[in-house]
């Protein structure tokens, strides 16, 4: 079946350093330089013209397989396709569509759903958010009071969400609903595809402690979705929520973000002469063997992923792993920058404009979203180690 570009080429076939010398030198050449290790999170309008091409190329979906039009990387190349991406200081773009809709549609859609939505995810024509919180619903998810009614063809979908992250660039948004009030808290939701452009849709964006617009609240006043549009059955959202959550928890626990912070670490270590303190070089040792271990984590999650097998309720551990290890290193990044860790915006350090306090404000929010690491912790002192609760 072919859902968008085809993909002829079988990566995996090459030796991992051919397949790295491709990416890199593909980044290298061709990704702008004003684009690099941004201190936030870029619009779609910054960096459009960019996943434009990768789409372009058949790389804007790198572990989806091959023949949903994917590249179909093998764990192993995917942590390579990452690790140059961080190098080159690429940043992510709204990939909610690549990232959870498309392995969702794969898991639970129906071949309609997957004709209709996954082409356009491929060529970047439309664009997702996710619409799970609420100003009440957060770490207690399955509370949310978002109710979607069915009137006659059509869901009619009432409620508020909150954080949604890039909303105001987003065509369309996965919606949590409640579709019966009457079912038990997890019973009664469903998984609904909503095209935000329809009348009943407002999106406002909220503005961050760092001044940025990043995430945004969404009003449904009566929004229309055609029945067509949902995902799985009927009041039984919860299994594909929880479902994308396993992709979310092993997306946000890749080695991207603290591969990032060890070079913006490094950086600040070699203007301010450290590199060879060795109390500092021990400090900076211990976090990059906790990088090397994160990367193992990571590609046994991305190999369980990879054979198309469900994601237990360890993967959580891959989430505060990553989160964590980051924060340590945004932390020893202010330090290591003495008197000017605490300026906001690009500090000059010798011969270099760094900003200090991005990857710290990169870092705080992580342990936070895609559930936040107490609740992890609680997965897996509940469900793996079975401790009472
Ligand atoms: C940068 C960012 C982007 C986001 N993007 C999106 C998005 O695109 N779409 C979306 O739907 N949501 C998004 N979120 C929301 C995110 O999923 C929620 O913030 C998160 O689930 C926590 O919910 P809450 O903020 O309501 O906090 P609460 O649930 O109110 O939690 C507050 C604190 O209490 C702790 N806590 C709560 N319950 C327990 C418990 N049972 N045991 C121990 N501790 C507990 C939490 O760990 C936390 O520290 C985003 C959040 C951030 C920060």
């Amino acid at each position: 079946m072919n859902y968008g570009v085809v993909q002829e080429q079988d990566w995996n076939a090459l030796t991992d350093e051919a397949f790295r010398a491709v990416v890199r030198t593909e980044f290298e050449t061709h990704h702008p330089q004003q684009l690099r290790f941004p201190p936030r999170r870029l619009r779609w309008s910054e960096n459009k013209s960019w996943y434009l091409r990768m789409a372009a190329k058949g790389w804007i979906a790198p572990s989806w397989p091959r023949e949903f039009g994917g590249m179909g990387l093998s764990p192993s190349k995917m942590l390579i396709f990452l690790e140059e991406q961080e190098r080159c200081g690429i940043a992510r773009f709204q990939d909610h569509g690549i990232l959870m809709v498309g392995p969702v549609l794969m898991r639970f859609g129906t071949e309609a759903q997957r004709r209709r939505y996954l082409p356009p995810i491929l060529a970047c024509e439309e664009i997702w958010c996710q619409g799970y919180s609420e100003p009440n619903a957060g770490s207690d998810l399955a509370g949310l009071r978002t109710e979607a009614r069915l009137d006659g063809e059509e869901f009619v979908i009432n409620g508020q969400k909150t954080w949604t992250t890039l909303a105001h660039d987003a065509t369309h948004m996965f919606v949590l609903a409640r579709t019966d009030k009457n079912a038990k808290k997890q019973q009664g939701i469903s998984f609904l595809l909503l095209d935000i452009k329809v009348p009943g849709v407002s999106v406002r964006p909220i503005r961050d402690i760092a001044g940025h617009e990043e995430f945004c609240e969404v009003f449904l006043d009566n929004a229309r979705t055609p029945a067509s549009n949902l995902v799985g059955e009927l009041n039984h959202g919860w299994t594909v929520a929880k479902s994308l959550l396993g992709f979310e928890r092993i997306h946000i626990g890749s080695p991207k973000l603290p591969e990032y912070g060890l070079q913006v670490l490094q950086s600040v270590a070699r203007q301010q002469g450290m590199l060879n303190d060795p109390v500092f070089r021990e400090r900076l040792a211990r976090l990059q063997l906790d990088v090397a271990h994160l990367g193992d984590i990571y590609g046994h999650f991305a190999a369980i992923v990879g054979r198309g097998e469900p994601l237990g309720p360890e993967v959580s551990l891959l989430k505060i792993w990553a989160t964590e290890t980051f924060q340590r290193i945004a932390e020893l990044i202010i330090e290591t920058a003495g008197d000017c860790g605490g300026h906001s915006g690009d500090v000059r350090l010798g011969e270099l404009g760094i900003d200090i306090l991005a990857p710290f404000y990169k870092a705080r929010p992580s342990t936070i979203y895609g559930g936040s690491n107490e609740i992890q912790r609680n997965i897996l002192a509940r469900q793996v180690l079975n401790l009472p609760a």
